[in-house]
């Protein structure tokens, strides 16, 4: 009888790729983890139970066909394994690298929940991925036939950049504008080297355009092109420039010099290692190297923050949080990472101003307690009179989460309808706006959500419109 390749995980246990050690990766922005070896991959593989009803895939925003391309990577067939997951998702190396895997496919896997740990979904989606490119399996999209119509797709982000993909490969003449000098979004310009090195960005940018999608690159939509002008030149129009307006703290001395945002720290941050000439880092601003530290939130960005600041040689790294660590939204597996590269998480503390002369000193800090739970379930945090002291800082970084900017404005687009958040309304399954034939997709359609989302999203952009191009070519058939 041929040998049971599979259901290993009462045997084998989870591995996941080798970590660097903190000491030596708090002096570099190259990714912590490194890539699993052949056999590694195929034995993390092989501890799959294969189930009939896969949670792992019901919890991935793309539903992946995770069980099989395990099977496939624990048999050694590994450009169909690759097949396979592109076939679903369209940057499958970066998911790998950045889902917050624990909350969505491997927070889901049956063999976690009986005590086994989980199958390492998400590095092995990674190693698929990046053995693609390295055997040249990763091709630019080719389409068939060449399509005559056209889409303009405002954001270069993951959200953009998948409908990009997709509409390309079906023939569309596709164009990309978007205000930065670098396509990505934030996957270039927010979310640092550590969790995702900036070639494999950078890669996935060249192969759209080898591919033949047309980047408008340094091009502020409503300044350098207006959107009235965008939606004239094409077909459908795709909306996907994400949500960047910085939450900011109502506190004395809030706008004292040493009090920044977060995006415009990471942005910076993420320009020098590009090898750019970035002014506001180069004269103190946005640089923690020598400085006490303080970022204010308890979030993924925060943590992305704190952890800069090591990187960047600060002198101590301190981050506040008005809840506890159960209770905090950023994951579980960046503190971990965070704190044995050194930060120090002051749980439970809020900030209630700032002191300083010249510029911030410190931060006024109030200590809390949990009190009854919310409408949510979550414990709604409580001040205790009389416990504030001063925390010293010379770099506060604001971390508090991100807002849509106001598009109608901005656009002077009042027909275009947004929700009460600011986001823009449009059909969750079609991402068709009430403005015909112009779509949303990703965190200005959702609010800021996830890499993963984006894609889900720009996938569903993209098939809405061809549907809607192929019925109109069928009417002109008639
Ligand atoms: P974006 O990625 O924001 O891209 C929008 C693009 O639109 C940008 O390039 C912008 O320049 C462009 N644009 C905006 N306005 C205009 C205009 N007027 N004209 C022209 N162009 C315009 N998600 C994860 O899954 N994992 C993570 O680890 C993770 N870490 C994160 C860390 C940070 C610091 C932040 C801020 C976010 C993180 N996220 C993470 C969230 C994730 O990055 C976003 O959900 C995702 O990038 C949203 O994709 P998008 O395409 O909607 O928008
Ligand atoms: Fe998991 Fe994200 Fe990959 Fe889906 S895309 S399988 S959620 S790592
Ligand atoms: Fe395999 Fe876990 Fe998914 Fe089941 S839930 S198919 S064990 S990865």
């Amino acid at each position: 009888m041929a040998k049971q390749p599979m259901l290993k995980f009462v045997e084998l246990e989870r591995q996941m790729p080798e970590k660097r050690e903190a000491k030596v990766r708090s002096n570099d922005f190259k990714e912590i983890y490194a890539e699993f070896a052949a056999e590694r991959a195929a034995e993390q593989s092989s501890r799959c139970s294969q189930c009939g009803v896969p949670y792992c895939q019901s919890h991935c925003p793309l539903h992946n066909n995770i069980p099989d391309w395990l099977n496939l990577t624990a048999t050694g067939r590994l450009r169909e394994a690759y097949e396979l997951s592109q076939a679903t998702n369209t940057f499958p190396e970066i998911c790998g690298r950045i889902c917050p895997q624990d909350r969505l496919c491997e927070g889901n896997c049956v063999i976690e929940q009986s005590g086994h740990g989980t199958v390492t979904i998400g590095s092995v989606e990674k190693y698929i991925t990046d053995t693609a490119w390295e055997n040249g399996w990763v091709e630019p999209p080719k389409p068939l036939e060449e399509r005559p119509e056209s889409v303009g797709i405002i954001g270069a982000g993951p959200g953009g950049l998948a409908a990009a993909d997709m509409l390309r490969r079906a023939g569309v003449q596709v164009t990309v504008y978007d205000r930065y000098d670098r396509a990505g979004g934030l996957m270039t310009y927010g979310i640092p080297g550590f969790k995702l090195e900036k070639d494999v960005v950078m890669r996935r940018n060249k192969q759209l355009e080898d591919g033949g999608v047309t980047f408008r690159l340094d091009c502020n939509v409503g300044e350098h092109i207006s959107f009235e002008e965008i939606r004239q030149a094409h077909g459908a129009v795709i909306i996907a420039t994400g949500v960047y307006k910085t939450r900011e703290l109502q506190a004395p001395g809030v706008g004292a010099k040493g009090i920044v945002k977060a995006i415009d720290f990471l942005t910076a941050s993420n320009r020098k290692s590009f090898g750019d000439t970035v002014p506001e880092f180069e004269d103190g601003t946005l640089n923690a190297e020598g400085k006490n530290v303080v970022v204010i939130g308890g979030g993924d960005t925060a943590m992305d923050c704190v952890r800069t600041s090591i990187r960047q040689g600060a002198k101590s790294v301190k981050c506040l949080y008005r809840r506890d660590r159960a209770n905090m939204p950023g994951s579980q597996r960046e503190v971990a990472n965070a704190e044995e590269e050194g930060v120090e998480f002051v749980w439970l503390s809020a900030p209630k101003g700032f002191v300083g002369e010249k510029a911030v000193e410190g931060v006024m800090v109030q200590k809390m307690r949990l009190g009854a739970p919310d409408a949510s379930g979550r414990q709604s945090p409580e001040i205790i009179e009389g416990a504030d002291y001063i925390e010293k800082a010379d770099l506060v970084i604001q971390a508090l989460g991100f807002e849509p900017e106001d598009l109608p404005k901005l656009w002077g687009q009042p027909e275009l309808q947004v929700t009460r958040w600011g986001t823009v309304k449009a059909d969750f399954l079609t991402h068709e706006t009430p403005m015909e034939d112009v779509y949303a997709v990703g965190d200005i359609q959702r609010g800021a959500s996830l890499v993963v989302w984006a894609i889900r999203d720009g996938r569903e952009a993209a098939e809405a419109i061809l549907n809607k191009f192929d019925a109109a070519r069928a009417v002109a058939a008639e």
